[in-house]
């Protein structure tokens, strides 16, 4: 059973040399008598800036994203293989709720085949015309961010000014073509012309912006925004949330989904212009998506809905195998990732 193993706790900026492949010669096919778990066949793995949570030393604030894993999965211990979400198939179940041939999207482990014993975000698949890896993203974890964050935390109305920061991403690009559904003006930035392009031409953003040549973030913003933002939706953190807030308009909202620029400090940037809360009157509003989980039937049925009609497109980056999940994952926070990325660890 090949694995994608935790060398040491991560410090600082992620490196592949944090992890490294092994191949364990025990695999697991069958579940152990007496235990209500499944037995995987992991098809693909899905790299998250969330999977870092899990590979740093714990902290006591880590705690509220390890309420939604298994205990035997909580915090990686060096040695172990990583955790993550993933798409995968049933080989074997002594859960009446799921059974061989199932395919099925949750947390799992980067290896080829998992024993999953706490079942508590897995999910089934239940519609299958789509492309799988698609529960990674646009019908998974992220998808459901986008859906959270957007119609319920933003609070939207039509024709507002919306603007989206790591916007090509796995989260950003769902969220700015929801509020070009809803009728709003989008903007995005995003860190090289390859995806400026993408923002404007494939998920049909008003406007977008590469923040890497922008001196002046403020100034870049009062170029797109004349006449101030009304919604912003924060991945990055950071000297960009600074520059949004100089140009927020009154009664505007905040939805904190991420801060990727910070993750690797040792202390976070100070942002300086909060005061503009108060004259504005901004809600700024941190979510989680294990929040929304209960909306998922719902999401997933719209999703799908403008998914047929041909209303949304999902861009992704699949790296082949699991040897290539170490830089794959490494790469979301240097923006190598164009879309959502994902590791392709097997066919079904
Ligand atoms: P992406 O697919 O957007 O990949 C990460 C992107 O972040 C990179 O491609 C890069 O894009 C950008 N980035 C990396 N480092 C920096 C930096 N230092 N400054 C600015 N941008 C940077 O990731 P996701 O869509 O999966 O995640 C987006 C955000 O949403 C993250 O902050 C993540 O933690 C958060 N999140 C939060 C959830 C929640 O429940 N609250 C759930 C899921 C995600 P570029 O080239 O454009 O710089």
């Amino acid at each position: 059973n090949k694995q994608v193993i935790l060398k040491d706790y991560v410090v600082g900026l992620p490196k592949d040399s944090d992890m490294y492949v092994s191949t364990n010669s025990t695999i697991q096919l069958k579940v152990p008598e007496g235990s209500n778990g499944i037995v995987v066949k992991n098809l693909y793995l899905s790299c998250d800036p969330y999977n870092l949570v899990f590979m740093r030393k714990p902290v006591s604030d880590s705690y509220a994203f390890v309420k939604r894993v298994s205990d035997s999965h909580a915090f990686v211990k060096p040695g172990s293989p990583i955790i993550g979400f993933g798409v995968a198939k049933v080989l074997d179940s002594g859960n009446p709720n799921f059974k061989k041939g199932d395919l099925v999207w949750g947390t799992t482990v980067w290896e080829e085949y998992s024993l999953i014993t706490d079942l508590q975000d897995i999910i089934k698949i239940q519609h299958t015309d789509v492309p799988l890896s698609y529960y990674t993203g646009i019908l998974g974890m992220p998808g459901l961010t986008a859906y959270g964050g957007f119609y319920e935390v933003c609070s939207p109305k039509k024709g507002e000014h919306v603007f989206i920061s790591a916007a090509s991403g796995a989260v950003g690009q769902i969220v700015g073509q929801f509020a070009k559904l809803f009728g709003c003006y989008v903007v995005g930035s995003a860190g090289s012309k390859e995806k400026v392009e993408l923002l404007k031409n494939k998920f049909r953003f008003d406007e977008a912006f590469n923040y890497k040549e922008e001196p002046d973030l403020d100034a870049a913003l009062k170029r797109y925004f004349p006449k101030g933002i009304d919604i912003y939706f924060e991945n990055v953190g950071g000297k960009m949330l600074d520059a949004v807030l100089l140009n927020m308009r009154e009664h505007g909202r905040i939805a904190v989904c991420g801060m990727i620029s910070q993750y690797n400090l040792d202390k976070p940037e100070g942002v300086h212009n909060l005061m503009h809360l108060i004259s504005k009157r901004i809600r700024i509003e941190g979510f989680l998506v294990f929040d929304y989980y209960h909306l998922y039937p719902k999401f997933v049925e719209l999703v799908l809905s403008y998914i047929a009609e041909g209303k949304i497109v999902y861009v992704e980056d699949i790296a082949e195998g699991l040897e290539s999940g170490p830089a794959a994952l490494v790469g979301l926070f240097t923006g190598r990732n164009v879309g959502k990325q994902i590791v392709l660890v097997a066919h079904e």
